[in-house]
């Protein structure tokens, strides 16, 4: 009966060959494809997830969930930072990131260096709703490659580094080293906060353990990872690392954190699910520490 109905519809599929597992979207259209000097950008219209992007095969962001990974993207560092003026955002071409960044009034400047111009221009047709800050005067949009960004930066100039990266294959795969690290390091201001999608704690353990090994060695003080459900990502479990200069993860910006479901208008993110998504569970700890 499952194969009746599936027989009738067509769906978007990414196959996680490494993993085992796949993941279907029913879809109505193909609705974009470019090739761009970087990757392959595809938009899907599904039935009933709104848009879905894909870059090379990989499912990037839907209509229907991305707030999830934009909100703890964005509000996680921002509110266990005591003074975010200056953020910079790594890739995060959807400007979904940039929009909750922006939410935050003390924010002075956010800068946003994707490597991919047609990441952006597709999102402003398909997902104009995380755009919406895209005009706002403390932000500014560059289209180059966040590795050589970093390394030309200067140096104690960002209060907060969000690097919303593509997984660590083609242009993304330098932004899983410990040389990017650094860079990171040297352009932040004491104090300052490193995150990063560090992908899923079920089944990327090797790839979060490499990258807590390499922002220690990098020099940061404190490194944590923290969890959220993805469900269009593999296996729907998903998790960012959060490494800080000089001084251990202790702040939490709570009143302020309190009040943003009704001040930002969070879908997922509160005070509440700030706290708990660092407890992170028992085969985790035994891996990481
Ligand atoms: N949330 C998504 C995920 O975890 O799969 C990431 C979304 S965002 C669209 C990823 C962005 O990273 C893409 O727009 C891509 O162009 C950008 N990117 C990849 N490598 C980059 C690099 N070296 N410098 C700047 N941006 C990069």
């Amino acid at each position: 009966m499952t194969e009746t109905r599936f027989a009738d519809a067509q769906w978007f599929t990414e196959v996680a060959t490494e993993c085992g597992s796949a993941f279907s979207l029913e879809i109505r259209a193909k609705v974009h494809e470019q090739q761009t000097p970087f990757q392959k950008i595809e938009v899907w219209e599904t039935k009933r997830w709104g848009y879905l992007m894909v870059i090379d095969g990989f499912v990037m962001l839907s209509s229907r969930d991305n707030f999830l990974y934009h909100e703890m993207m964005a509000h996680v560092p921002l509110f266990t930072h005591l003074d975010p003026r200056h953020v910079l955002i790594i890739g995060g071409g959807d400007c979904g990131t940039l929009r909750e960044v922006l939410r935050h009034p003390q924010v002075e400047t956010a800068w946003q260096v994707d490597i991919d111009e047609g990441v952006t221009r597709a999102s402003e047709k398909f997902f104009p709703e995380l755009c919406e800050s895209n005009n706002d005067p403390r932000a500014r949009l560059h289209f180059e490659d966040g590795i050589k960004w970093v390394k030309e930066g200067e140096a104690e100039s960002v209060d907060v580094i969000i690097v919303d990266s593509t997984d660590p294959i083609g242009p993304a795969e330098g932004l899983f080293t410990e040389a990017f690290y650094r860079d990171c390091l040297k352009m932040l201001r004491p104090g300052g906060l490193l995150v990063q999608q560090s992908e899923s704690p079920l089944l990327h353990m090797q790839i979060l353990k490499e990258m807590h090994h390499a922002m220690r060695g990098a020099g940061y003080a404190d490194v944590r990872t923290y969890q959220f459900p993805q469900p269009v990502y593999p296996s729907g479990w998903w998790s960012a690392t959060m490494a800080r200069k000089g001084r251990v993860i202790d702040s939490f910006r709570e009143a302020e954190a309190l009040a943003a479901p009704e001040k930002f208008g969070t879908k997922y993110y509160t005070a509440d699910i700030h706290r708990a998504a660092f407890a992170m569970p028992a085969f985790f700890r035994r891996e990481i520490g």
